[in-house]
């Protein structure tokens, strides 16, 4: 199967926020911001299947379906026939022949999902976080969180910068966000070590920078990132030092202290505490953390709606 194949886009399915229109993301946020639990998806079946650990994520996805009255079907990965060699298309073979319209999938395999869609074109695949690639309806849920958070209800948000600081290179979070933000007019500043953040980012719409003292200098939201240890190869540690680490790129307490009263702080979750940022800060008035997580719910039932409408 050739990479043009794989990359294509499904109508209904939800796969990355890049090469779409952005008009398709404007209307799912426009109908997340006033979405209301309903009956509108009763009778449907919805399944999840995270090859990847999740928290929020998953459990986000399963009760934005039962809010709109779906039932959800968890794919316990551990116990499947995926540990019997079956392949993870074969799996959601299986799930469509039992009448599942809609399969949520994680997997550290970039663009599995896109495989799965490709293969399987009655089925609607939503992105649940692919590897380093793409994780959509983080970016939809923040995208909404910040529109609320600086008052801008029509999602243009053109007045606002963005800073984007710590492990982007290895973030699928980074990536959706900086295509969602853009298209919504932002600008988008991506701040990190150059180990972590390599100028190759530039290709993705955002400007890049090493300094995080000059990235957050002029931002309205800073996005923090976790660093993520599970991506590190062998013998290709992410930090050399913590500590160094967070003192350069860690919204420290002091750090947070010295914004402008207007600046918000977000992290996407889980989050290093004392690392990447300070316990103080991500419990502070700053922080929109909780925002993205009740965000991420109406994005999700937002996204349900509208790939199994009709
Ligand atoms: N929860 C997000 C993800 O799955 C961010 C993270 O893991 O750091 O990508």
């Amino acid at each position: 199967m050739g990479m043009t194949a794989v990359h294509a886009r499904s109508s209904r399915s939800v796969l990355g926020i890049a090469g779409e229109p952005i008009e398709r993301w404007r209307s799912i946020l426009e109908h997340a911001s006033q979405i209301t639990a309903s009956t509108d998806l009763v009778g449907r079946l919805v399944a999840t299947a995270f090859f990847e650990d999740s928290t929020r994520t998953r459990t986000s996805f399963t009760i934005a379906a039962g809010r709109l009255g779906a039932t959800v079907v968890d794919l316990s990965v551990g116990s499947s026939s995926a540990n019997k060699g079956e392949s993870i298309v074969d799996t959601a073979r299986t799930l469509a022949a039992m009448g599942v319209e809609a399969l949520v999938v994680r997997s550290a395999l970039a663009g599995l999902p896109g495989v799965i869609a490709q293969e399987l074109p009655e089925l609607v695949v939503i992105n649940a976080g692919d590897g380093r690639h793409e994780h959509p309806t983080q970016a939809l849920g923040d995208a909404l969180t910040i529109a609320e958070a600086t008052d801008c209800p029509s999602f243009d948000l053109s007045n606002r910068r963005v800073a984007i600081i710590g492990d982007v290179g290895a973030s699928r979070v980074a990536r959706s966000n900086v295509a969602l933000l853009t298209g919504l007019g932002a600008s988008v500043v991506c701040a990190g070590p150059p180990t972590l953040v390599p100028r190759t980012l530039e290709g993705l719409g955002c400007e890049v920078c090493w300094s995080m003292d000059d990235a957050i200098d002029g931002a309205d939201i800073v996005m923090m990132l976790r660093i993520q240890f599970e991506r590190q190869t062998a013998g290709q540690r992410a930090i050399a030092s913590r500590r160094a680490y967070r003192s350069a790129f860690g919204m420290t307490e002091e750090r947070a202290h010295r914004l402008e009263e207007h600046v918000l702080i977000m992290h996407p979750g889980p989050t290093n505490r004392g690392l990447e940022i300070d316990p103080s800060v991500a419990d502070g008035p700053r922080s929109l953390i909780k925002q993205q997580v009740t965000n991420g719910v109406r994005a999700r039932m937002a996204v349900l709606a509208a790939c199994l409408s009709g």
